[in-house]
């Protein structure tokens, strides 16, 4: 990632990727205050096209806020940057990270002069998982470590530090020979993936655990939208882990894993033990929106100009 051609947005400018560097007395780099984004970049019949660009920027500043950040630059300047780091880099497809950090003004807790720094790169990513993943579906197994509370840390923000938890439960899940981990909030009910939400398909009703730990999530939003147009009943509700044991159908949604069946959790077969028609159909709408071919949803592109 380190040594190669490219451009990266850093504080208002292009800068070569190989010289897009920062200090290691940078503040988040030590306590993790910091916000990003993760967004894609689809190619459609117009080129390509940024997806819910809009939306992403707005959660980037609604992250930045709760950390009580003052972002330096401006909502269109943000979206600009971002056009601007697929179109310099000469990319159809992208997933782009827009992040906003503290710099290595000061250093310890009470540090008082820090600025906010930002910055957006942009890179060619086709496949979170293996290809085949969204068709078969992945291993998913409940983690060891449960979700953020939303008094221990702000689960509203999309919050740098807020990872380590995501990696930890990420990496016992590959250690185990699963491909993704499910989080349960503290009292015990389903959460998220490492970085998706969840969606459990049962008796013709999507259901999906309300917001209070998770992240509010793009993709998921997209999702609602869908299940409405296809007039699909949705409850927002807790949900428990054996609940998705006895699921017809899972699937993750997330900008990186996109549309994902679950196959399998927790060495129980979900429904089929396959990806189920619900998913298929949902995930199926998804990609078409994403590469521009529902003119419905036109408005959720943002195509790359020169
Ligand atoms: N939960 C977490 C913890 C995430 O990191 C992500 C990825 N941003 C999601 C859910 C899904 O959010 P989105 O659909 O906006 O990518």
């Amino acid at each position: 990632m380190a040594d190669r051609d490219g451009v990266i947005w850093l504080d208002g400018e292009m800068v070569p990727w190989r010289e897009a560097k920062t200090h290691v007395l940078t503040h988040t780099l030590h306590y993790g205050l910091g916000c990003f984004e993760g967004v894609r970049a689809y190619n459609t019949a117009n080129g390509p096209a940024i997806f819910r660009l809009q939306d992403h920027t707005d959660r980037l500043f609604r992250s930045a806020h709760i950390l009580n950040m003052k972002m330096p630059f401006s909502k269109e300047e943000l979206n600009a940057a971002q056009c601007a780091a697929v179109r310099e880099n000469n990319l159809d497809e992208a997933y782009l990270r827009p992040m906003a950090f503290m710099g290595s003004e000061g250093m310890g807790l009470r540090a008082d002069n820090l600025k906010v720094h930002v910055m957006v790169a942009a890179w060619s990513w086709p496949s979170y998982m293996s290809p085949e993943a969204k068709e078969v579906g992945i291993k998913v197994r409940t983690s060891s470590y449960t979700r953020h509370h939303v008094n221990i840390t702000m689960c509203k923000a999309k919050a740098n530090g807020n990872y380590i938890n995501s990696m930890l439960a990420l990496n016992e899940a590959i250690a185990s020979g699963c491909e993704e981990a499910l989080l349960l909030d503290n009292e015990g009910y389903v959460a998220e993936g490492s970085g998706e939400n969840i969606f459990i398909m049962r008796n013709g009703i999507l259901h999906t655990p309300e917001l209070t730990s998770c992240l509010e999530g793009i993709t998921r939003q997209t999702i609602l939208d869908f299940a409405a147009e296809l007039n699909i009943p949705v409850k927002e509700r807790r949900i428990t882990r054996d609940e998705v044991y006895v699921a017809d159908e899972a699937f993750f949604t997330g900008t990186a894993a996109e549309v994902l069946p679950i196959r399998e959790l927790d060495g129980r077969a979900i429904g089929a033990g396959k990806r189920g028609p619900v998913t298929e159909k949902l995930q199926a709408m998804y990609f078409d929106a994403v590469k521009g071919k529902l003119p419905q949803h036109s408005d959720w592109l943002t195509h790359i100009k020169d």
